[in-house]
């Protein structure tokens, strides 16, 4: 399958997209957000740098989210084809990216845009909760995936828990920086010709446009 990288603000539905693809095309799924909590949860000297940066909506910088990256693109898994979601993030990851894939002889493949309003993103961050042990994402504010009983998860029964950064004075910034900082990209890749936009707002929708892509 065509490897993917995302381009979408936060909460725009990456996760959801990721999460449908990796069952239903046996995608890997490459998450930076992801990678740098499970750094952090370590606990350790850099672990803490992260958290530190990570409670503050900011960009880790380009040598720890590339060393992480690299490390999770020598895994077997990928093969399949991987979706990229939260990387890059800045321009100058995008070229850095372009030459360790040359390096690593692995195909760019497509980007794809995720295009949702404001109004949603914000619901979705502030009422986002997770389960500590199954990882599903509920929403207590959009109407869309509350769950059954307050603070339980449907599927595993597992407590769910809000992320740290999952609060509306850091999805401002978080938005701020994706404006400023990701968003460029856009142009970047529209320039090389392999960047295409999809409608974020249904996931149902998302799917079916991502689909089409693949096949064509
Ligand atoms: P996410 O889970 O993608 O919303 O990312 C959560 C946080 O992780 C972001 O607010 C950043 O602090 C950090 N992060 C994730 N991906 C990157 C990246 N590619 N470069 C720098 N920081 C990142």
């Amino acid at each position: 399958m065509k490897n993917i990288i995302l381009i979408a603000a936060p909460a725009a539905g990456k996760g959801t997209l990721s999460e449908m693809l990796v069952e239903k095309h046996n995608y890997a799924h490459i998450s930076t957000g992801d990678l740098l909590r499970n750094a952090s949860a370590k606990g350790d000297e850099l672990g803490k740098k992260i958290s530190e940066i990570l409670a503050r909506g900011e960009l880790v910088t380009d040598e720890i989210v590339f060393e992480l990256l690299e490390r999770r693109l020598q895994e077997d898994d990928i093969k399949n084809g991987y979706i990229l979601d939260g990387f890059p993030r800045t321009l100058s990851q995008a070229q850095e990216y372009d030459q360790m894939v040359k390096k690593m002889g692995i195909d760019l493949g497509i980007v794809v845009v995720i295009d949702t309003k404001y109004e949603t993103l914000k619901k979705r961050i502030v009422g986002r909760v997770l389960c500590k042990d199954c990882g599903s994402v509920y929403n207590t504010l959009t109407g869309v995936n509350t769950p059954k009983v307050d603070g339980i998860c449907d599927k595993c029964g597992g407590e769910l828990y809000k992320r740290s950064d999952d609060n509306e004075e850091s999805f401002e910034a978080r938005f701020k920086t994706y404006q400023e900082k990701t968003a460029p990209l856009i142009e970047y890749y529209k320039e090389k010709g392999n960047l295409f936009l999809i409608k974020g707002e249904d996931k149902e929708q998302m799917l079916e446009e991502i689909e089409a892509l693949l096949h064509d």
